[in-house]
């Protein structure tokens, strides 16, 4: 048997878990650099949990709340400029994916000088200073991944950092966060882990661990599938949907992801489509690709969902994204192009050509001719 795990990050779950963890967090430096986006976590009480904390150990701290969604390279160079001249030693990321992702490289760019060109190397220098993570949507799994996803204009897509050091240090899970969150982000974050999870299963760098763990996630997230679609989810379910976000993001710490992510990232890029919602529209499409070659890898995933065919899944995937979104017979041609450069599309245990990328976007969407 081959197989290799490495997680660093320390997760820690619960209720009230920020308050709770305040000796880990204070440990960690003297004065934190918070960066988020402009108003959730405000909203959830995440921003002020974190405050509360800091204050009471009485350690000193500034917010950085400019991350947008999918977060340009300008913005994690300026969060890194202001965690610089305010002498922060610790960067705490409270939020979904974007705000997370930015964390990790503005750890990275405060602690050392990195150039913009090297930004995406992958090999750096120094250290990134601590991170605390705090996730506030229960998708990305970012708290757990060692990926930082920047929106890369001179690629026209969205790019990943993946260094080892970009772990979290210590990443603080409380599902109280998503209780305010909308239907339609709950269900596209929720998509997107269940991505995470089935793309790690299809990747060449899958083994026995990381596919028990997707397993496990793909069967607690098909558990609260009815909710999801309903629009009705408890604390405790909210709690399972997180818990399996966090789960797939330790999967494709190790697999990377497929195909799927490749292609979504387009339809994020020139169409503004949620990051989640891009890989949901695409990925029965990209399942029946792979069943033609390989059944039983499609068939292990449909049965941990207790499913029996791609026909069920995808009735259930549109149940639960409705309406897919249109592009034009040229945007097609681009998207199909700028996935064949992806690193992503030869991760996975089928490699798509360039006529199936094609068919697969063509399946997902509308196209306008
Ligand atoms: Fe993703």
């Amino acid at each position: 048997m081959n197989m290799n795990f490495y997680m660093p990050t320390k997760v820690f779950m619960g209720e009230d878990i920020v308050s709770k963890k305040a000796s880990e967090i204070a440990a960690l430096g003297t004065k934190a650099l918070i960066v988020t986006g402009r108003h959730s976590a405000k909203a959830n009480g995440s921003l002020q949990d974190i405050c509360k904390v800091l204050e009471d150990k009485q350690m000193k701290y500034l917010v950085y709340d400019q991350v947008m969604s999918n977060p340009t390279i300008d913005c994690v160079y300026e969060g890194a400029e202001l965690a610089k001249r305010e002498g922060a030693d610790f960067v705490i990321s409270i939020g979904g994916g974007s705000p997370m992702d930015a964390g990790k490289a503005i750890a990275l760019l405060a602690a050392g000088e990195v150039r913009r060109e090297d930004l995406f190397s992958g090999n750096y220098p120094h250290q990134p200073l601590p991170m605390v993570h705090i996730p506030t949507t229960a998708g990305t799994g970012s708290e757990v991944t060692q990926y930082a996803i920047l929106t890369n204009d001179a690629a026209k897509t969205k790019t990943s950092i993946a260094s080892s050091t970009l772990f979290p240090t210590i990443a603080l899970l409380d599902p109280k966060y998503m209780m305010g969150l909308s239907k339609r982000t709950t269900i596209h974050t929720a998509v997107d882990a269940f991505s995470h999870a089935a793309e790690g299963m299809l990747s060449v760098r899958s083994n026995v661990m990381s596919d028990a763990l997707a397993l496990e996630s793909i069967k607690i997230l098909s558990s609260c599938y009815s909710s999801l679609a309903n629009g009705t989810l408890s604390l405790e379910e909210r709690g399972k949907l997180l818990y399996a976000s966090m789960l797939a993001g330790v999967v494709i710490a190790h697999t990377g992801t497929t195909a799927v992510h490749s292609m979504g990232y387009s339809l994020t890029y020139f169409k503004d489509v949620d990051h989640g919602r891009a890989n949901g529209l695409l990925l029965g499409s990209f399942f029946e690709s792979v069943q033609r070659e390989r059944p039983e890898l499609i068939e292990r995933i449909l049965g941990a969902m207790n499913l029996t065919s791609l026909k069920e899944f995808n009735q259930k995937m549109e149940e639960l994204l409705g309406e897919p979104e249109q592009i034009t017979k040229a945007e097609l041609e681009e998207y199909t192009a700028i996935a064949m450069k992806a690193k992503n599309i030869v991760n996975s245990k089928v490699i798509l050509s360039e006529e199936e990328i094609k068919e697969v976007y063509q399946k997902s969407l509308r196209i306008m001719y």
